[in-house]
């Protein structure tokens, strides 16, 4: 299996290097030259689906090495035997990805991610310790340390934002207990931590440094085929689970909806859906940050608009780099296309799909966004018909999976739902939305408040984290960055 530049069809590289480099020389993103075909199997356990799929698409690694992968990411401690179960909820088919150690759906590419990462690095010739350098706003920080703390060969750096981010997230960082991670608090914004990560990253004097000192950079953003590749596993585990609740027979179609930031999750149900799995229409659903309902709406991808600050905040993005992914499938792998149209997006901020695209998109895709009263009311009302608790997230897809059932009409055709985070990850919203004073509880209170509202448990990861001894104490300023960074790595 080789895989290409979505910018460039003479970057031709194996699996192992694709995901050794995280991006593409150039700009470009890593995909598949194809989809190797694949077929749901009530019979099949979560790991066994990933030893499947992983070796698929990764064919210079033994059965033994996949398996050993697939082991250390999923296995119970990290995961529970289900690493992620289905519930019915109110007409849809909740799939909960969060069961992970950080509460959110990153987890169950970001446990993967750093074995994927050493053993491609081995294989690619890569004799080098891995730095990752991750800007985080709030989920990834911390799902990318628990996923890397410990991994031999690797050492990886957060920068989050001091005052930016919930009490919650932050300790959930700083007791962070491993000697191959870091987190620095910046003072600074999330797009100065952002802007520092790219400086440091293109700087080919600290990589010369870097180098000498036996290391170089890799990224754990969703740009990295190794994140996308774990996400097609649990799409064809929910397949399986309508087959064995006998909801569908074999080969019948499903929808599948999921809230979108990056594009990287759905992009991952589409892959799965090219591959084999039964999709019959994707359902992406965005908050008031809408970029990507008008682009599906429209064909016109357009970032010259305002940025707002929502309640479901791992959603809040305007440049979704996924999607131009999804533009190389559709433009039948046009390198050329794909390049010219991304260069006119970073010089004027717009771009526009040719007709056929757009027509080839509608036929697959469906967009729709949700503001924060509707989304609101679907936590609240969910909650009243069946005491089922969404958090924001997951809450803006079931308000989109509505606006999609009104506007098709039900059906029998099964609509799951990808449900991203824990409700306790944040609780404020949700109680806000169940009608509670929000501000009478204080902050860290708010997890057990929704537990005894909800006669529900706090997720295992957000128990009692103000007891946990904090470990991180690093902080900087937002123009000191590089240098803090070659004062860990003693570069
Ligand atoms: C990252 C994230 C998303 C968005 O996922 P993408 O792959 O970026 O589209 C949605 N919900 C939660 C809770 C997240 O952490």
């Amino acid at each position: 299996m080789k895989f290409y530049s979505t910018r460039d069809k003479n970057i031709c590289v194996s699996g192992a290097e694709a995901i050794a480099l995280g991006l593409a020389p150039g700009g470009g993103l890593f995909v598949p030259e194809c989809f190797p075909a694949y077929a749901p199997d009530a019979a099949k356990d979560y790991p066994q689906l990933a030893r499947d799929i992983f070796g698929l698409y990764l064919d210079e690694f033994s059965a033994d090495e996949i398996a050993e992968i697939v082991r250390r990411s999923y296995q119970v401690g990290n995961f529970p035997a289900d690493p992620a179960p289905l519930a019915s909820v109110a007409g849809v088919e909740v799939l909960e990805l969060w069961h992970g150690p950080t509460a959110a759906f990153k987890d169950m590419a970001l446990q993967a991610l750093p074995h994927l990462l050493s053993a491609s690095r081995i294989k690619a010739g890569h004799d080098k310790d891995t730095v990752i350098l991750v800007a985080t706003s709030g989920d990834t920080g911390k799902a990318a340390l628990a996923g890397f703390a410990g991994v031999e060969g690797t050492q990886i750096i957060v920068f989050y934002p001091l005052g930016g981010v919930s009490r919650m997230q932050e300790l959930q960082m700083l007791t962070t207990d491993a000697d191959n991670a870091f987190v620095v608090g910046v003072h600074g914004n999330f797009d100065d931590c952002q802007r520092a990560v790219k400086t440091i990253f293109n700087d080919a004097a600290f990589r010369t440094r870097l180098a000498d000192g036996g290391k170089e950079f890799s990224s754990a953003n969703s740009i990295n085929f190794g994140r996308l590749m774990p996400q097609i596993v649990y799409y064809y585990h929910a397949y399986n689970q309508l087959l064995r609740a006998g909801k569908i027979k074999m080969g019948d179609k499903v929808d599948i909806a999921v809230p979108s930031g990056n594009f990287g999750n759905i992009l991952a149900a589409c892959y799965a859906g090219k591959m084999g799995l039964p999709v019959r229409r994707l359902v992406c659903a965005s908050n008031e940050n809408r970029v990507l309902t008008d682009v599906i709406a429209s064909g016109r991808y357009d970032r010259r608009r305002d940025f707002f600050t929502t309640a479901s905040p791992s959603m809040d993005i305007l440049v979704s780099s996924n999607f131009e992914r999804y533009v190389y499938h559709l433009l039948d792998g046009d390198t050329a296309a794909v390049a010219e149209l991304y260069a006119k997006l970073d010089a004027e901020g717009v771009f526009e799909l040719p007709a056929a695209a757009i027509a080839k998109m509608k036929e697959q895709l469906w967009g729709g966004c949700a503001p924060w009263d509707e989304v609101a009311e679907a936590i609240d009302s969910v909650y009243a018909a069946e005491h089922y608790v969404m958090d924001p997230h997951t809450a803006v897809g079931y308000a989109v999976c509505k606006q999609y059932q009104a506007t098709f009409g039900a059906d029998a055709t099964p609509l799951i739902l990808a449900s991203t985070a824990s409700p306790y990850k944040f609780p404020a919203a949700v109680l806000g939305a169940l009608g509670e004073d929000v501000a009478a509880i204080a902050e860290l209170e708010q997890g057990s408040a929704l537990a005894e509202l909800t006669a529900g448990e706090v997720h295992y990861a957000l128990r009692g984290l103000d007891q946990l001894p904090i470990c991180q104490d690093l902080t900087a300023d937002k123009s000191e960055l590089a240098e803090k960074v070659a004062d860990i790595l003693h570069v």
